[in-house]
């Protein structure tokens, strides 16, 4: 897969554009189970990351990643934004510069441990990597943007009837049950817009 300069910012700008125009959206399912800044926080990040273009766009696919992360770390307070940048730091930390199929694979995989890692969790406990993890098993399993979406959307899904143990939601026990994870939501929005925008080149 080689993303031009047009591709890198439509990426950006697609990821961007996903946070703020669901924002409210965010916002309301962590009021539900959290303290209801989830929507405030992305769009924050995401706002603060479209502020860099057009120069972000001039790097490297893996040097973008990383500034994307680091901008998020630095923009988003909050759980999300520490977890949600490690994920793009770590992605394009593992990447090399024109990365084949099995190298998204593997750069996403050592992304998401870093999430666990900083997160002092895995999936099962009614967070992002209820995402992020069953996406990259459908991912290194073969499938294409349309299914990798379509299971984002899905596994956001199978959040609401999970008990949260990790985040803010974890302090409120069984009542986090039948409520959507914000950030698993949130993930899910990430990976759609991601794959809308790119999914001629990773076709190709
Ligand atoms: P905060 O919880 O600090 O208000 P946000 O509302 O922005 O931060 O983000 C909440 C989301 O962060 C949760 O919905 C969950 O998906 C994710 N999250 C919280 N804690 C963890 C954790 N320890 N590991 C993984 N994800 C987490
Ligand atoms: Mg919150």
């Amino acid at each position: 897969m080689s993303l031009d300069r047009a591709a890198r910012e439509r990426l950006v700008r697609a990821l961007a554009d996903a946070m703020i125009a669901h924002a409210e959206e965010l916002t309301s399912l962590d009021q539900a189970i959290g303290d209801g800044d989830h929507g405030i926080n992305m769009k924050r990040g995401f706002e603060a990351v479209r502020a860099t273009l057009p120069g972000l766009a001039d790097k490297s696919l893996p040097e973008m990643l990383k500034a994307i992360g680091m901008t998020l770390v630095m923009k988003v307070g909050g759980a999300s934004g520490p977890l949600v940048g490690t994920f793009f730091m770590e992605f394009g930390k593992a990447l090399p510069e024109a990365p084949v199929r099995a190298d998204l694979v593997a750069a996403t995989d050592k992304a998401i441990h870093a999430v666990m890692a900083r997160g002092r969790s895995e999936a099962g406990q009614k967070t992002l990597l209820d995402v992020l993890v069953p996406v990259q098993a459908v991912f290194a399993a073969g499938a294409d943007g349309r299914a990798i979406a379509a299971e984002a959307a899905q596994a956001a899904e199978r959040t609401t009837p999970m008990l949260a143990i990790r985040g803010r939601a974890s302090f409120l026990g069984e009542r986090s049950i039948g409520h959507m994870d914000p950030g698993s939501r949130s993930a899910s929005l990430l990976i759609g817009a991601a794959v809308a925008a790119l999914e001629f080149e990773v076709a190709s």
